[in-house]
């Protein structure tokens, strides 16, 4: 589970609900992977606030250079410097709000892969294109892209995160019809790329208003492995209900 807090809270605020957000999570964090995405200048106090637990904390974005004239970018390497052990790439808010291309996303990937870090990839169709019957292929065109040139080895650090676009944010969620059929789509599509067992193994998460009301129903779908939630994430309770709600997927993964 991923916690998007996007450009919110401010250094006070960022620590309080880290740790309240810690203390809430307790021993569910040894049945799930939580990870906070704090924006860049939050993630040493929230590393700092989440020391010592399983609670790992990751970056919004990366820069695809590795360091040099590029005003306005964070590297890879600055971002784990303080603190930061994931990355998210390929968030819809950067493909669609400031026209991030297929090509830049996947350079993105390359860098930060081969910097060491893991990985959230977001792929998503718009509103348009799933009317027009091509969400599949927008997805599939988007995972393909992001991925030319990253290794079998390397796959084991990425998450994939499907979220749709006209989903995130706006208390529309994936129908679990459409989400599952979504993530089996993806995991084929990876089976294709690399093979079976990777396809079978990598964590498909979903994202798009993801709340304490859908959260039990979408993750316990056979092909959803988690979520990256945004406006949940922000609040203590409904964070602790999304993340209860893939222990429970966990749980019920370990009796089969
Ligand atoms: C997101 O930002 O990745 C997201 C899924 O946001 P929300 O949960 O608010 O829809």
């Amino acid at each position: 589970m991923g916690g998007n807090w996007k450009m919110n809270l401010d250094r006070a605020g960022a620590v309080k609900l880290a740790s309240a957000t810690r203390e809430a999570l307790g021993s569910i964090t040894s049945a799930v992977d939580v990870v906070l995405f704090p924006s860049f200048t939050l993630i040493e106090p929230v590393a700092t606030a989440l020391a010592g637990s399983a609670m790992a904390v990751g970056a919004q974005d990366c820069s695809a250079e590795a360091l040099g004239a590029f005003t306005g970018q964070v590297s890879c390497d600055m971002v784990k410097e303080a603190g930061a052990t994931w990355c998210v790439i390929g968030h819809s808010e950067r493909r669609h709000g400031l026209a991030e291309s297929d090509d830049l996303v996947g350079e993105k990937v390359l860098r930060a892969l081969g910097s060491g870090m893991k990985i959230v990839l977001c792929v998503g169709e718009t509103k348009q294109e799933r009317e027009a019957g091509h969400a599949h292929q927008v997805n599939v065109r988007q995972l393909r892209s992001a991925l030319v040139d990253v290794t079998e080895e390397h796959m084991a650090h990425v998450v994939v995160a499907y979220e749709p676009v006209w989903a995130i944010g706006t208390g529309l969620s994936a129908s679990p019809q459409d989400a599952q059929d979504a993530h089996h789509q993806l995991r084929r599509e990876l089976a294709s790329l690399y093979n079976a067992p990777l396809g079978d193994s990598v964590r498909i998460v979903y994202g798009g208003s993801l709340n304490p009301a859908n959260a039990s129903t979408l993750c316990a779908l056979p092909d959803v492995d988690g979520g990256l939630v945004g406006g949940a994430s922000l609040k203590v309770p409904d964070f602790l209900a999304v993340c209860a709600a893939a222990a429970a997927r966990t749980a019920a993964n370990l009796a089969h």
